[in-house]
């Protein structure tokens, strides 16, 4: 079974994916994470996009879209979840080429809605927590970097509800609930 976490950031994309990985054996896909590994190794790539991300834009579709084919040439596992990937138009025909060429599909997009005032809360809750704990803060969990990830994701990742919807893989779930619940309704859509 392969899914899409869709979903603004904060919605809770990477907590729900790693319940799904620790009880279902799934492979989480995170462009994120990638994208943040290829920076602490210093890669060419990642030296490439540390500004980028820092500012809280989207890097190019041709390295994301790069990332997840090697990814699926490497990994195997019982279903893909994708976790902030495609975050575009050209990202999710990119997917959806991909997939085919490997005799697989989609079987569920799942929509994690959370409204904004939340979002901003969470992140900059989150960034606050990591302060005081002593820990490392995503350098893009800042008021500033976190308006244009908003502002990103609205102008080019949220076309994409319709684009599924119309391809009828779209399923909703309540992001404002605890994460026990929000791990159920999931459950509910996936069987
Ligand atoms: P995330 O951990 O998913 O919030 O991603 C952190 C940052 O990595 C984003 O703000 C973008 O700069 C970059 N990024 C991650 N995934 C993508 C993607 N699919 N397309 C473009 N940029 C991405």
């Amino acid at each position: 079974m392969n899914i899409i976490l869709l979903g603004p950031p904060g919605a809770g994309k990477g907590t729900q994916a790693q319940l799904l990985v620790e009880e279902r054996g799934m492979v989480q896909l995170s462009t994120g994470d990638m994208l943040r590994a290829a920076r602490t190794s210093g890669t060419e790539m990642g030296n490439k996009v540390a500004a980028i991300m820092d500012a809280g834009e989207l890097v190019t579709d041709e390295i994301v879209i790069g990332l997840i084919e090697e990814q699926l040439q490497v990994k195997d596992g019982n279903g893909f979840i994708f976790d902030g990937f495609p975050r575009t138009l050209a990202q999710a025909d990119a997917l959806g080429d991909l997939l085919t060429a490997n005799g697989q599909g989609l079987n569920a997009v799942i929509e994690m809605k959370v409204n904004d005032d939340v979002l901003v809360e969470r992140i900059l809750g989150r960034a606050e927590d990591a302060r005081k704990a002593g820990e490392k803060v995503r350098a893009d969990d800042n008021e500033e970097s976190l308006k244009i990830r908003l502002m990103e994701y609205y102008k080019k990742t949220s076309p994409l509800l319709g684009y599924y919807y119309h391809a009828g893989d779209l399923k909703a779930v309540n992001g404002l609930g605890t994460i026990d619940e929000v791990k159920v309704e999931i459950a509910a859509i996936l069987g």
